[in-house]
């Protein structure tokens, strides 16, 4: 298959993909699984692993990082239940998919990634797929974006041993969070809300992220 089409089996693909990991374990929400369907995963993953593309995995992306399994990102991106005019804050750019997931469900998405590598490749290909909502920063993105905050939504694709006090700050008033949160091995997506001063916690069970590495994060 031609790896920058986007022809019948990548389609075939795509919506098996949908309807077994997706709608099969309990992806409800319309517009998210339609952002699936829009957004052509094979273009994230590097050209040796791309007949794994739609697989149920997630797949290496080069400098010890992950592009994650198709139903982690789709459950992520349910939990921030996004409605369409939000300003969503994701931390770890990665390879750019989950950015371009948001990117079709919310007005405009600030994306954060330590290694300028990724996010220059991740701003390429979101400028060769036409989208223009989204805003790319390198940096340390435990720290947020403070010149653009506050936000509606954040959504940390990294795993750390807390939720960084800064990310919380930049969080808009009902806002939701989510993030993975525990040890190196292991961690709980925990979905946090904003009321006042007080934060609302859910935990939607457990996952395997990379590490967020940085000043409230891990340590390199
Ligand atoms: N959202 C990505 C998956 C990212 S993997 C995708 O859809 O492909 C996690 C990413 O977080 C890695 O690229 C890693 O370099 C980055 N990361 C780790 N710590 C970070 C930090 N403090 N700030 C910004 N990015 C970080």
């Amino acid at each position: 298959m031609e790896p920058l089409a986007d022809g019948g089996a990548w389609r075939e693909a795509r919506e098996a993909m949908v309807e077994q990991q997706l709608r099969g374990r309990g992806i409800r929400d319309g517009r998210v699984l339609q952002a699936f369907r829009d957004v052509p995963r094979h273009l994230f993953v590097p050209s040796d692993r791309l007949a794994e593309a739609y697989e149920d995995h997630p797949l290496d992306i080069g400098r010890g990082q992950t592009i994650s399994q198709p139903f982690m990102v789709a459950l992520m991106t349910e939990v921030l239940s996004l409605r369409g005019g939000e300003r969503v804050l994701e931390v770890g750019t990665g390879s750019g998919y989950q950015a371009a997931i948001l990117a079709k469900l919310c007005a405009t998405v600030y994306t954060v990634e330590r290694l300028a590598e990724l996010s220059e490749r991740a701003q390429a290909l979101l400028g060769r797929m036409g989208l223009g909502n989204v805003r790319f920063r390198v940096g340390d993105g435990t720290l947020g974006w403070p010149e653009e905050a506050p936000f509606d939504r954040i959504i940390v694709t990294a795993g750390g041993p807390d939720v960084p006090a800064s990310l919380k700050a930049q969080l808009a008033e009902g806002g939701r969070l989510v993030m993975p949160v525990g040890d190196r091995y292991g961690q709980d997506l925990v979905a946090l809300e904003r009321h006042g001063e007080s934060f609302k916690q859910e935990s939607h069970g457990g996952c395997v992220f990379v590490r967020l590495i940085g000043k409230e994060g891990w340590p390199e």
